[in-house]
């Protein structure tokens, strides 16, 4: 059996540390906004390459308020990835502006900035890319179309933790970035949480103020804002993890590259991989108009797997009242892509259970 993510074996390897971070938390006596969330913005702005780091509650909710610290809302418009998980699309919609999306990059599976400056009118305000399954989107390109129409590049880098781009780490690579620290990610709490990276100190100035309900001073509030903080137990259970990532992403690297070269004489798609980009490898996604079957091989193997995502943004009911473009590549992403099991955990023999399993499924036929 192959579990597609054990969590338990991820944290195992993290025990003492995560035991000491919660003794010292509970013996602290101080649970929301306090030493712990100020040392891991600090650690995670330095490990981003970025100038401020702002914990928030969640993903969905670093995206929004990262819409929102820019006044970006109704009325205006945000380019986004047709293909993502819809998080993406709610941080605009929630921010109160419409999504426009952008089909991706056949080979990438990645929003493709070829395709972007089509979708640019008066009212477009940003462009968020999405650094899906971990690997950088081709951001030189897209930084060159947001300068040249004056828009905000926001990276929605929440499977992206650690990932690099031209030698710079996601988190730094836009105007401002949002984060996710959801159990399963690359860096993943024992519980929600989020963060924003930017080195805009006016923004990072705005955002500390916004998920604490406008205010600075306590009972000062300057705006409307809202809750949405990192606490400190789960501050103190990253900053606990937060030093063995670029190992763990390492030997994700390692799982993916044995997938790769052992995956590459079967008849599967593969996500190509942008030459200057280094990804995370938070998913280990492959392609297949026979997905069914791969699918049936695997859960009689014992072998865990997933789809992201089985029904492409436009076509969920959330967004069924509203007419959406022709997006024919992310009608068929839906249809095909399969994630197999990838973890930092994984030995060399799971991967080549794996393969073994896709290689008789696609002989048989
Ligand atoms: C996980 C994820 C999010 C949202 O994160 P939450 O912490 O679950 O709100 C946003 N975008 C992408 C691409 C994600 O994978």
């Amino acid at each position: 059996m192959i579990p597609f993510l054990d969590l338990k074996r991820v944290n195992a390897a993290h025990e003492p540390a995560l035991r000491a971070a919660i003794d010292r938390v509970l013996a602290s006596g101080w649970y929301i906004l306090g030493a712990e969330n100020e040392a891991f913005e600090q650690e995670f702005a330095r490990y981003c390459e970025a100038k401020h780091c702002i914990g928030v509650a969640n993903g969905l909710d670093a995206l929004t308020l990262i819409l929102r610290a820019y006044d970006i809302g109704a009325g205006d418009e945000v380019i986004v990835p047709s293909n993502t998980f819809i998080a993406t699309w709610l941080a605009v919609s929630q921010a109160g502006a419409t999504p426009v999306p952008v089909d991706p990059d056949p080979a990438t599976h990645n929003i493709g900035p070829a395709l972007i400056e089509a979708r640019i009118t008066p009212r477009t305000r940003a462009i968020m890319p999405v650094h899906l399954y971990g690997q950088p989107a081709d951001m030189d390109p897209i930084l060159a179309i947001a300068k040249k129409h004056g828009l905000k590049v926001i990276e929605d880098a929440a499977q992206a933790h650690g990932a690099r781009y031209a030698g710079r780490r996601a988190g730094s690579l836009g105007d401002a970035a949002g984060f996710s620290f959801y159990p399963g990610k690359n860096l993943g709490a024992l519980g929600d949480g989020g963060a924003i990276t930017t080195s805009d100190d006016q923004l990072a100035e705005r955002l500390k103020k916004l998920r604490n309900y406008g205010a600075s001073i306590k009972y000062h509030h300057e705006f409307a804002g809202v809750n949405s903080r990192l606490d400190e137990i789960q501050a103190a259970m990253l900053r606990a993890k937060l030093p063995a990532l670029d190992a763990e992403n390492a030997a994700r690297r390692a799982v993916a590259a044995a997938y790769l070269e052992q995956l590459q004489d079967l008849e599967l798609g593969l996500p190509a991989q942008l030459p200057q980009a280094e990804s995370a490898w938070h998913l280990m996604v492959v392609r297949s108009p026979r997905r069914e079957a791969l699918q049936r091989a695997l859960s009689a193997a014992q072998i865990g797997h997933l789809v992201h995502y089985p029904i492409a943004c436009h076509r969920q009911q959330a967004y069924a009242d509203q007419s959406w473009p022709d997006l024919p590549v992310a009608e068929q992403l839906q249809h095909e892509v399969l994630s197999l099991p990838i973890a930092p955990y994984m030995s060399a023999d799971e991967v080549s259970q794996v393969v073994s399993v896709l290689r008789q499924a696609l002989r048989a036929g």
